[in-house]
């Protein structure tokens, strides 16, 4: 391993429903790969908290996310985070998660715009992809704004589907004002950004974001940047992180931050 510090701080177990393998095994595995600590962040989707049950995942998810930080002490640092979906869609469940476990490490992530599908489900021929990505950064904007997280994770996550998978030419002009406000609040409110390195192993072959929104960020004034993969399986834990680093020294960036109790923790990149 070329790097001394790997964490990947995204990582879906069996509590998501997208996700198949236990935090046992997740957690096996990068003891196995020699990180240095990993945060489980299952998915709660405040728009779906009662009717596809969160409510009680997220908690499930928490208490064995403590389980497995006690079982693993001296091999890997274990912390117990969330992958808080579309908080400002129903913002009593996002607090009613927040007050009930005490998360190390909340994301905070968009899917889907209010009252549509997730975006890996439309039908992008029946859509103005271009109008959907304005909609989509200026509703991350209001997630920002809300501001009870401490990383926003994937900003650009419809590229995922719309470039990687369908092959939307689209324009990015219209956009890179609504990305710099957002990165402007995040560095405002003293905020992290994810690299999420899902889309290296994907059709879309980049990041999320790229390294373009990332030298941005640092430009600004970003001080804190967290690392994940996004592994919804055992055998993608830790997957890109390496490439994410060297992303970050490109960027500009000496250190990336690791959250435990909600308090940034910077570690060197060498
Ligand atoms: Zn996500
Ligand atoms: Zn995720």
């Amino acid at each position: 391993m070329r790097y001394r510090y790997i964490s990947d701080c995204h990582l879906h177990s069996g509590f998501s429903p997208d996700g198949g393998d236990s935090m046992a095994m997740l957690c096996e595995r990068a003891a196995a790969l020699g990180l240095h600590a990993v945060a489980i962040t299952d998915h709660c989707e405040c728009n779906e908290y009662d009717s596809a049950g969160y409510r009680e995942s997220a908690r499930a998810s928490y208490l064995e996310s403590k389980r497995a930080c006690v079982q693993f002490q001296g091999r890997l640092q274990v912390y117990a985070g969330i992958e808080l979906g579309q908080a400002t869609q129903n913002l009593a469940a996002a607090q009613d998660i927040l007050d009930a476990c005490d998360f190390d490490f909340v994301l905070a992530s968009l899917h889907n715009l209010a009252g549509r599908p997730d975006f890996w489900e439309l039908d992008y021929r029946d859509e103005d992809p271009q109008a959907l990505l304005e909609q989509y950064f200026d509703q991350v904007q209001e997630l920002v704004e809300w501001g009870n997280f401490d990383s926003l994770a994937h900003l650009t996550y419809p590229l995922r589907y719309m470039v990687g998978e369908h092959r939307l030419d689209l324009s990015f002009e219209s956009l890179y004002g609504r990305i710099d406000t957002i990165l402007r609040t995040l560095v405002m409110q003293d905020k992290a950004l994810e690299v999420n390195t899902s889309g290296l192993r994907q059709k879309y072959g980049r990041t999320m974001p790229t390294l373009k929104v990332l030298r941005r960020f640092r430009e600004l004034g970003g001080r804190f940047v967290t690392l994940g993969s996004d592994a919804h399986r055992w055998a993608d834990v830790g997957a890109g992180i390496e490439s994410g680093l060297s992303l970050l020294r490109e960027a500009g960036f000496h250190t990336f931050t690791i959250f435990v109790k909600r308090e940034p923790k910077q570690f060197p990149i060498e």
